[in-house]
């Protein structure tokens, strides 16, 4: 079925909306808790929306591995009923911030060390995460009705918050929805039985329960977080299963591409940095950074040796089945390899073995660290995202930010923000084919663009004016919730 592309591109105009009220739900935001890229969509987006003039609040549980020297607010109590009890929960507010973030305090559901975990609950034999993410859900719609000022839409995110549409709808509380699409490859699926046990009602007729496709069905409006994956999600390839149900829905489909919060990805005032630098020194900045980064990870010290760096998850969505196969013509190419990450055991212990067998020119870091990971992006020359499927990214976007040249699959967003070097102001290495063999030679091509002064340092001048800010998607963001607001 042919996808016209102003479908989903085209936010139709409408007449203005007096301030909305926008609620973001979610599962971790940054720098209270974060997995990955949807922690820093959590805290930038709501801070870009507010200089928009936007009202925002945001809400995620209050996990207990928030750091304690966070300090919050009581707002008040509220009792939700779950797993045949009622359960009494705490609406916190933090303290001294820049937009207005929530929290919902339980003393069990959100205990442990863990965001996701991923074992049985002992007492009950369910999964945790289901126990956990459920009732974070029915917790939410309580939860609105404490808040100080009520919200005029609810904006979910992924599947930790994707029955929120539908438990709306059912108690009644006339708030248009919207949910974002990080990562289809996730969708919280479980036993219908076990859903109804918890909630006491039972909320479909099938064998199991997927959140996220419950909420593609019932939320009003529904993105994703970049144009090219808006359209791939509709395709088998890139659907999950889920395609015909986006299908369905794709008059109410859109893709806005995520941006960075620039101030605190700024290589001009990070501390983490050995040397800070401002986009006119950043040749001598990236210097001393990659000195001093290869000499702390035991690397030979070497300007004229290209370094490419990862920060990822080892999972196979981010390319890694095809790197570990490459690994070793990265070595052949002259190129130093450092990665950051963790994930699957198959992954980190091919890397590892790796970076034993190559001490002079591989690190390997298996840990989640954001300091290094910061200094990994500001002293690579190439920054590697080789992903199979990548809803937008923010790794590419991040390391161009620092000056980095990113390599990447044309995929998703990635293919949205980086431009092949053979384009006019091109600003990256861009491959098509998901292979060992594209990835290999996307590598060459680096290594010949390092050899090329003047390109490589022409293509670092384009990286380095690539507009990787919210500044236009909160604008898309904004007339998306007023197209909703004017619409639903
Ligand atoms: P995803 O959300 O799919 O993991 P993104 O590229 O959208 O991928 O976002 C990943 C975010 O998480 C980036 O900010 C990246 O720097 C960060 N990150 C990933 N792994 C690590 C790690 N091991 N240590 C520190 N930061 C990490």
């Amino acid at each position: 079925m042919a996808i016209s592309k102003t479908t989903i591109h085209a936010i139709p105009a409408t007449d203005e909306v007096e301030e909305p009220n926008i609620l973001i739900v979610g599962a971790t935001m940054s720098p209270l808790v974060k997995a990955g890229g949807l922690a820093d969509v959590m805290r930038s987006l709501p801070l870009s929306l507010k200089k928009h003039g936007m009202r925002v609040q945001s809400i995620l549980p209050h996990y207990s591995l928030i750091s304690k020297k966070i300090k919050f607010k009581k707002i008040g109590t509220f009792n939700v009923k779950f797993n045949k009890k009622n359960n009494r929960c705490t609406l916190w507010k933090l303290k001294n911030w820049d937009t207005d973030v929530y929290t919902i305090e339980h003393n069990t559901y959100f205990g442990g060390e863990e965001i996701y975990p991923t074992d049985d609950d002992p007492k009950t034999g369910l999964k945790k995460e289901l126990i956990r993410f459920l009732f974070f859900n029915v917790a939410v719609i309580e939860a609105i009705k404490k808040l100080p000022e009520p919200p005029s839409l609810i904006h979910v995110n992924d599947w930790h918050s994707a029955l929120v549409p539908l438990l709306e709808k059912k108690m009644g509380l006339g708030i248009p929805t919207l949910l974002t699409i990080h990562n289809l490859g996730y969708q919280g699926v479980f036993y219908a039985r076990n859903v109804e046990r918890l909630l006491g009602y039972t909320i479909g007729d099938g064998v199991s329960t997927n959140f996220l496709k419950s909420g593609i069905e019932h939320a009003d409006y529904i993105n994703t977080v970049s144009p090219t994956y808006a359209h791939e999600i509709l395709t088998e390839e890139y659907g999950e299963g889920l395609e015909n149900d986006l299908l369905k829905r794709k008059n109410n489909l859109y893709g806005i591409l995520n941006g960075i919060d620039v101030d605190r990805f700024n290589p001009a005032k990070d501390p983490s940095l050995k040397k800070r630098y401002s986009a006119q020194k950043v040749n001598d900045g990236k210097t001393k950074n990659k000195k001093a980064l290869q000499k702390q990870l035991g690397l030979v010290v070497a300007d004229d040796v290209p370094i490419i760096g990862m920060v990822t998850r080892l999972f196979s969505q981010k390319g890694l089945d095809i790197l570990t196969r490459a690994l070793p013509h990265v070595i052949e190419s002259g190129m130093q390899l450092i990665v950051l990450g963790t994930g699957e055991k198959e992954y980190e212990d091919a890397l590892n073995k790796f970076a034993s067998n190559h001490p002079r020119n591989v690190a390997v870091l298996i840990e989640f660290n954001a300091a290094l990971a910061n200094q990994i992006y500001a002293s690579s020359d190439f920054f590697l995202m080789p992903s199979k499927y990548e809803p937008c990214g923010l790794g590419q976007m991040i390391s161009m930010r620092y000056g980095t040249i990113p390599i990447v699959r044309k995929t998703g967003g990635l293919k949205d923000t980086v431009t092949d070097v053979r384009e006019q102001n091109g600003t990256g290495i861009v491959f098509e084919e998901y292979s060992a063999r594209a990835l290999e030679e996307a590598i060459e091509r680096a290594i010949n663009l390092f050899n090329n002064k003047n390109q490589f340092e022409d293509t670092r001048e384009n990286v380095l004016e690539k507009d990787v800010s919210w500044e236009l998607s909160a604008k898309k963001y904004k007339e998306l919730y007023e197209t909703i607001l004017t619409q639903v």
